[in-house]
């Protein structure tokens, strides 16, 4: 059970422990005379349920949850927005590009329950996604959708809505409440893991990394992991821009996203974060940039190819010989 703690006045923080793991997105609240406005919510109905009760106990008896703002259209930020009833849902016009590549509830059930864990997008869906509960969800568009910049309050709390995509999907918005000097940065940010981003190119999510900076917060809430202080959101953008270094690099000399990874893991050149084979998502974005190529991400595609890098290192996968030998007759 994971409870709400309080960033700032008015501004509570719903953050599940996720490290190393997929799909456990952290969500806000912002609260003020009887207002209330929720920053993403959970992927499944039944950590919606968890969130909206801690939510309503920490927005005091009586407050009304009016507004629901998704920083993007990942199923792990906006599933639970069904239980939000009544409430406006905004998001960037652009987002609804997204929602039609993203998996449907079924399609993601499909691949935890019909495929063979044996092999390693079975298997990989099965570690990260099995834990979730993906019935009764129905995927609702926004009901307000915006391009730029969108100003709201709620209370006395003015809350702006920054547009910043295309860098973690095509339709990224950022939640900057300048009272607080807290920013909710969704997914163009990811603390504790390797991020995955699905559009990019990486210049765009470093840019749109500085234009949270330029906001002078004093506390950034990543979309998964711990809360980053402006430090350590420049570390982040440091690493973003020396991936681009190395994808350029090893586009160059012929590479594919999935050789890259697996040389930047073997280096170790990112010490500490967790989810590597993660580096495959990303890369494959930047390739598609420095390759012209405008068609949309693949999802579950990009998602087999790490699934297929960390079963090669898990020691789950069978070695050669053996598998050598289970296919000999
Ligand atoms: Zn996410």
């Amino acid at each position: 059970m994971t409870s709400l703690s309080q960033l700032a006045p008015g501004v509570h923080l719903w953050a599940p422990e996720g490290h190393r793991t997929w799909g456990l997105a952290n969500c806000g609240l912002i609260s003020s005379g009887g207002d209330a406005l929720l920053v993403d919510t959970p992927y499944s109905l039944d950590l919606t349920d968890e969130f909206l009760s801690a939510a309503r106990s920490a927005a005091g008896s009586g407050a009304r949850i009016r507004t629901v703002v998704s920083t993007h259209g990942n199923g792990d930020h906006t599933w639970g927005n069904q239980r939000v009833v009544g409430a406006e849902f905004i998001a960037t016009r652009r987002t609804l590009e997204h929602q039609c590549f993203e998996p449907t509830p079924e399609q993601l059930r499909a691949l935890i329950e019909n495929t063979d864990p044996d092999h390693p997008l079975g298997w990989y869906f099965r570690q990260h996604f099995g834990r979730f509960d993906f019935s009764g969800i129905t995927v609702q568009a926004p009901t307000r959708t915006f391009d730029g910049r969108l100003d709201l309050r709620v209370g006395d709390t003015p809350v702006e809505l920054h547009e910043v995509g295309p860098a973690h999907t095509v339709g990224d918005l950022v939640v900057h409440l300048p009272q607080q000097r807290v920013v909710f940065a969704g997914d163009v940010v990811f603390a504790g893991d390797h991020p995955c981003h699905w559009a990019g190119p990486l210049e765009n999510t470093a840019a749109a990394c500085r234009r949270i900076l330029d906001l002078k917060p004093e506390w950034i809430v990543p979309g998964h992991g711990p809360v980053l202080n402006p430090g350590g959101l420049i570390a982040y953008i440091e690493y973003l821009e020396d991936l681009a270094g190395q994808a350029l690099l090893m586009h160059g000399q012929g590479r594919t996203p999935v050789e890259a990874a697996e040389i930047l893991i073997d280096e170790d050149r990112y010490p500490g974060l967790g989810l590597a084979e993660r580096m495959a998502i990303t890369l494959a974005g930047e390739w598609r940039h420095l390759n012209g190529d405008t068609s949309d991400p693949d999802l579950v595609g990009l998602v087999g190819s790490a699934a297929r890098i960390a079963w090669s290192r898990s020691g789950t996968a069978p070695t050669t010989a053996e598998a050598t030998a289970a296919t000999a007759p």
